[in-house]
C-alpha cells in the first residue's frame, strides 16, 4: 500500500468546464479516504486522475514516491471497482476474478488459486463456477471487488460502489469493504455523495464543493467542528440558527438566542451577529430554562422520535430517544 498526494491539481475539460480546481490532497498509506461531495463536484474526476483514465490539466500526482502524473493507467499499479460492477456476463465468477492476474502475467494456476483467496476474502467461497447473472446485486459486488483486490494494488479506488445495492445490502457490504481494508492495510480512496456512508467507513474524509475542496478532517472533526455552512449542511444535519455572540474565552463562546445565553466550545470569533449549528441529537428538550418552543410535529421512527419544534428563532429538528414516553404536539417546552 502507497500514500498518494496531490500538488495543485487542475482538471479542465475544454476550455471553460474546470472539473477539479487546483486541490491538494495526501492519502496516507493504509488509510480509508472518502471523497464526498454532491453531483457534479469533482469525485469521479479525482478518482480517475488517481487512475491515469483521466490526465490532470495541470500539477503533480504521485503514488508512493513515484510520479505518476504523465503514466498511463496500465503503469500505476491501482485498480478501481466501479458502481455498475462491469463483470464479464458470459465469464464464470472464477474466471471474472482471474482475468486481470492472467492479463498482467500470472500463470494459470498461481492466477486461480489466488482469485480463489480473493472470492473467500469476500466471502463468496463456493461461488466460482456461477455467472454473474446467477447472484445478487450485493455478490455481483462483491465479486467486483475481489477481483480488484487480487492485483494487489498500491491503491484500490471505489467510485459509488453501493450505489446499486438496497438499504440493507449497503451497510453490509460497505462494513465488509471497511473490514478487508483494514485487515490488509490497504490504501482505499471511496467515492460516495451519501454522508452517512462517508461517516462509516474513512479514517478521513475530504468534502467537495464546485470542484474544491470544503474540508477535510476525520468523521468526528467534520461533525463536530464543520468550517462552514455547507460542511455542518452536507455532513448530517444541522440546526442553523442566528445568534449573538456576547464574548469569548480562549475556545469558549457564549452565545445568546431570543435572550437564553449559552457557553459553547468554538474556534476564535469575533463578538457580534453569527450562526450556530446545533445536531438534532444536542438539543436538549424539555429543560427547566432555555429558549420557548412548540412542538410542531412528533413522528415515531423506531429506535427515536424526531421533533420538529418551532419558536421566535424559527424552527429545528430534533432527535430524542424518549420513545416511550414521547412530547405530543402542541406541547409548550423549552
Ligand atoms: P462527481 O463525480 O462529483 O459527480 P464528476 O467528476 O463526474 O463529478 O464531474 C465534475 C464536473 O466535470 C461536472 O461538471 C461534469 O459535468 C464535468 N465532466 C466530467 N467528465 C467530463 C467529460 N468527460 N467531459 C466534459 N465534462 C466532464
Ligand atoms: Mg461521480
Amino acid at each position: 500500500a502507497a500514500p498518494v498526494r496531490f500538488e495543485s491539481v487542475t482538471k479542465m475539460f475544454g476550455k471553460d468546464v474546470v472539473a477539479v480546481d487546483n486541490i491538494n490532497l495526501h492519502v496516507e498509506a493504509g488509510k480509508l479516504v472518502t471523497l464526498l461531495g454532491p453531483s457534479g463536484c469533482g469525485k469521479t474526476t479525482t478518482l480517475r486522475m488517481i487512475a491515469g483514465l483521466e490526465m490532470a490539466t495541470s500539477g503533480k500526482i504521485t503514488i508512493g514516491d513515484r510520479d505518476v502524473t504523465k503514466l498511463p493507467a496500465t503503469d500505476r499499479d491501482v485498480s478501481m471497482v466501479f458502481q455498475s460492477y462491469a463483470l464479464f456476463p458470459h465469464m464464470s465468477v472464477l474466471e471474472n476474478v482471474m482475468y486481470g492476474l492472467t492479463f498482467s502475467g500470472f500463470a494459470k494456476d498461481e492466477a486461480r488459486s489466488r482469485a480463489l483467496d480473493g472470492l473467500e476474502l469476500v466471502g463468496l467461497k463456493g461461488f466460482d463456477g456461477r455467472l454473474p447473472s446467477e447472484l445478487s446485486g450485493g455478490q455481483q459486488q462483491r465479486v467486483a471487488v475481489a477481483r480488484a483486490l487480487v492485483l494487489e494494488p498500491q491503491v484500490l479506488l471505489f467510485d459509488e460502489p453501493l450505489s446499486n445495492l438496497d438499504a440493507k445490502l449497503r451497510r453490509q457490504v460497505r462494513e465488509d469493504i471497511r473490514a478487508i481494508q483494514q485487515d490488509l492495510g490497504l490504501t482505499v480512496v471511496y467515492v460516495t455523495h451519501d454522508q452517512e456512508e462517508a461517516l462509516a467507513v474513512s479514517d478521513e474524509i475530504v468534502v467537495m464543493r464546485n470542484a474544491a475542496i470544503a474540508q477535510i478532517g476525520t468523521p468526528r472533526q467534520l461533525y463536530d467542528a464543520p468550517n462552514d455552512r455547507f460542511v455542518a449542511d452536507f455532513i448530517g444535519e444541522a440546526n442553523l440558527l442566528a445568534c449573538q455572540i456576547i464574548s469569548v474565552e480562549g475556545d469558549m463562546a457564549t452565545i445568546e438566542i431570543e435572550g437564553y445565553r449559552h457557553t459553547l466550545s468554538s474556534r476564535d470569533m469575533p463578538q457580534g451577529p453569527a450562526t450556530v449549528a446545533i445536531r438534532p441529537s444536542r438539543l436538549v428538550i424539555g429543560a427547566e430554562q432555555g429558549i420557548a418552543a412548540t412542538v410542531a410535529k412528533a413522528t415515531y421512527v423506531g429506535v427515536r422520535m424526531e421533533y420538529t419544534l418551532t419558536g421566535a428563532f424559527g424552527q429545528v429538528f430534533a432527535v430524542h430517544d424518549d420513545v416511550d414516553a414521547p412530547l405530543e404536539p402542541g406541547a409548550e417546552i423549552r
